[in-house]
């Protein structure tokens, strides 16, 4: 059958042959199964901010004469829960993209030192002063999307202060190794336990829900990541030790280094 793999199985029983056949979930299959599973948690992950939304509209519409406090306090629960939303349409629309094959990836220059200052600046930001933060770039520029790169290394930034606590220390690297350049997120945060590991790439897939919606995490960043960096032929991998800290590890070829700038790379 077309597409499809068949297991024939010959049982031997009371001396006659049964065969029997059954097939193999197709490719085509699995990835509805997946858009399916992918449309529900979307769902399930708009509901909620809708939810608390309705719900304070309706308090506004049912008491008009609210105090100012009062009705600031809800505006500002409403404010978040659509910063919520709009995150999770941004994010959903940014992997949809990523995954269309009508969306090539244009391979340009990436300047690595004005990409990195950037994101150092957006983690600083974000951190707003709670966490030592670092940028060491010593390694060249290479060839890929900008605009990709910036959200795979600024959601690798952004988790690295959303699961360390104050004080905690966050390590950006940028090196040339013997393989390729390589890019390094190094965080003394939560941690991960080794059975998730493996699963922090699937979409919505996080290892403490409520701790990550509190810090606004729509649960697909490290989805992004993975898809921007198959589309650049690297690689990601996650070293981490429970209440330690976490690093995050993105391996690129040698063959996306931009060779003019081997001898530019400088400590910052
Ligand atoms: P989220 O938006 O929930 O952060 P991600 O896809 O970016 O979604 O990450 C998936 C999960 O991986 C997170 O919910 C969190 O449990 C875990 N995680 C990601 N980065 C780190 C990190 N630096 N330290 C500890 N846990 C992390």
């Amino acid at each position: 059958v077309r597409d499809r793999k068949l297991i024939v199985l010959i049982i031997p029983f009371e001396n006659r042959r049964q065969i029997l056949v059954t097939h193999d979930a197709t490719e085509s299959d699995r990835i509805e199964m997946m858009r399916r599973d992918f449309v529900a948690n979307a769902s399930h992950e708009l509901r909620t901010p809708l939810t608390v939304i309705n719900g304070f509209l309706e308090i506004a519409c049912a008491q008009p004469n609210l105090d100012v406090k009062t009705r600031l306090s809800h505006l500002k629960l409403m404010a978040e829960q659509g910063q919520r939303m709009q995150n999770l349409v941004e994010d959903m629309l940014t992997l949809t993209r990523l995954e269309s094959v009508d969306y090539p990836l244009r391979p340009e220059r990436v300047n690595i030192h004005i990409l990195l200052d950037q994101i150092l600046q957006d983690t600083q930001a974000l951190s707003g002063g709670r966490h030592d933060i670092s940028l060491e770039v010593d390694g060249p520029d290479i060839k890929g999307g900008t605009e990709e790169l910036r959200s795979a290394f600024g959601n690798l930034a952004t988790n690295a202060v959303r699961y360390t606590p104050e004080h905690g220390t966050i390590r950006l690297r940028w090196k040339l190794k013997e393989s390729g350049p390589e890019f390094t997120v190094e965080d003394s945060g939560i941690g991960i336990r080794p059975e998730h590991i493996s699963r922090l790439t699937e979409r919505f897939y996080r290892v403490d829900k409520s701790r990550s919606r509190e810090t606004q995490g729509t649960g697909l960043g490290l989805a992004i990541v993975k898809h921007v960096l198959l589309r650049h032929d690297a690689t990601l991998a996650i070293e981490s030790v429970p209440e330690q800290g976490s690093t995050f590890r993105v391996k690129f070829p040698r063959k996306a280094v931009c060779e003019d700038t081997l001898e530019k790379g400088t400590g910052t």
